[in-house]
């Protein structure tokens, strides 16, 4: 099961803060008990300081009796915790609260210091040997512990008391904060959660935080209006579909329909019925190959660029197949290709779909050119540039048709009624020549022709590595 994120951010929150919390005690713990045997040692060492002085000025000039008298009722040298023992008489002087204690008969001087325990009292002990006057002393001082283990014992106490407290603190207020701060996550969350298809057009809230949220809830927003968009755009594809396949099974149904209700129909009408049903059911199969190729390009990536293809050859194959449609509409089809320095006009790019590009491009040219004109097509390369044209001298395309001639389905006013057509060639084109990274050029005047270019990076151009380029249509009206 995973956990939601307040939550595990609140365990790693806290199980850092308690690791941390918990070396800080130890090491505040360790320091505060050194501390303390510091203080003591030095006092200890001042003591001794005081003894040996002590012993030095006395022993010789007083007898014993009158030695051990004088320095049990010495007052800042606490003899209640002192051995002084000559190390080859004997003791000397000897406190009743250690005389019962080991400490009496160590035999090796070091440690210099020790903590111990003399009877039910824990004492800190300094232990030295020196020569005073001639003679070997041993000299024990100890100090009462009982005063600073209070101490030590009431902060340990204290901390075991105040660790849980203070980590229950902490985790509450992580978890809060962590709450508080991914509240907006939630919020966004079931907002984007309400936005479906049928109110695609919503957008979330931005609130202006300059902050990670407010960039979320941009991008967020930013991928609704591409989704919208392209939502859209399937849309309008869907309903144009269906409207041009409609038209010709219209027909379709028509044209039969009128031939079962006359059973005297002559042989011929029949035949004459079924030749419109197929020239019907050859219309769809081109708009629905047409549908097809463009729903490949729209889920296709970019085409493998490394395939060489001579352009020149492409052409030419594209306008023999095209010679015959020419002919039939007294149409002069030209083909200009400059032989002298002309350069390699090889691309990279897909045979079949550069005949396609070419074949769309003639088919127009001569579609929409009135008997007598002339196509000129065109092929050359400048610099890392090939070239590929299509003049004609045609019903040319106004400049409110020109912005919209590459949409799908799209077909001006002036050809609508002709039939011919299904308004998605351009947009083929437009697919293939996105594919290979090229841009088209459309220069066009009323009533004069039209000219289609298509330039291609060159092959081995770094050029041809770049990106698909956003604006491959280029229109112009002269
Ligand atoms: P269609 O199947 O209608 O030719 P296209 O997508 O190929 O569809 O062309 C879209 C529209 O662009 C055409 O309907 C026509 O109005 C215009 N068009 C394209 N090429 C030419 C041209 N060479 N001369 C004039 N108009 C053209």
């Amino acid at each position: 099961m995973r956990l939601p994120i307040r939550t595990r951010l609140t365990a790693v929150y806290s199980a850092i803060f308690c690791i941390g919390m918990i070396a800080l005690e130890v090491v505040t713990y360790v320091g505060l008990n050194a501390a303390i045997e510091t203080v003591v040692d030095r006092d200890l060492e001042a003591r001794l300081a005081g003894v040996v002085d002590y012993v030095d000025n006395h022993i010789a000039k007083l007898s014993l009796a009158r030695f051990q008298h004088d320095l049990a009722g010495h007052g800042t040298l606490r003899p209640e915790w002192l051995i002084i023992r000559d190390m080859q008489a004997g003791d000397i002087f000897e406190s009743p609260a250690l005389r019962e204690t080991a400490l009496s008969r160590r035999a090796s001087p070091s440690p210099r210091f020790m903590s111990t325990q003399a009877g039910p009292v824990r004492v800190r002990v300094l232990l030295d040997r020196r020569a005073i006057r001639g003679h070997r002393y041993e000299l024990i001082l100890a100090t009462d512990l009982s005063g600073t283990s209070e101490i030590i014992r009431y902060f340990r106490l204290l901390l075991i008391l105040l660790t849980p407290v203070i980590l229950a603190a902490s985790a509450a207020a992580g978890y809060a904060i962590s709450a508080r701060a991914l509240t907006p996550v939630s919020d966004l969350t079931r907002a984007a959660g309400k936005i479906g298809a049928p109110c695609l057009s919503q957008r979330l809230t931005v609130h202006q935080s300059g902050d990670e949220i407010e960039e979320l809830a941009l991008t967020l927003n930013r991928m609704l209006a591409r989704i919208e968009s392209s939502f859209l755009q399937i849309r309008q594809f869907t309903s144009d579909a269906s409207h041009e396949l409609r038209t010709p099974l219209a027909a379709i149904r028509a044209t039969t329909e009128v031939a079962l209700l006359n059973p005297s129909g002559s042989a011929d009408s029949y035949r004459q019925a079924l030749h419109r049903v197929l020239g019907e059911a050859e219309r769809n199969t081109v708009l629905l190959d047409n549908m097809l190729r463009l729903a490949r390009a729209d889920s296709a990536t970019v085409v493998p660029i490394s395939n060489p293809v001579d352009l020149e050859k492409k052409l030419a194959q594209a306008c023999e197949r095209m010679a015959n449609l020419a002919t039939e509409n007294r149409i002069q089809l030209r083909t200009s290709i400059p032989v002298q320095g002309r350069g390699d006009l090889r691309i990279g790019g897909d045979s079949d779909q550069l005949i396609r590009l070419c074949l769309i491009l003639l088919d127009n040219a001569i579609k929409y050119t009135p008997g007598g004109g002339t196509v000129t097509v065109e092929v050359n390369r400048v610099g890392e540039t090939v070239s590929l044209s299509v003049t004609d001298t045609g019903i040319g395309i106004s400049d409110d048709d020109l912005a919209r001639i590459f949409e799908r389905f799209y077909r001006a006013d002036a050809v609508r009624t002709s039939g011919s057509g299904s308004g998605l060639g351009l947009a083929i084109a437009k697919a293939i020549v996105e594919s290979h990274r090229a841009t088209i050029h459309v220069r066009s005047s009323l009533g004069s022709g039209s000219t289609f270019r298509v330039d291609f990076p060159a092959l081995l151009s770094t050029a041809a590595l770049s990106p698909r380029t956003p604006h491959a249509v280029i229109v112009q009206s002269l």
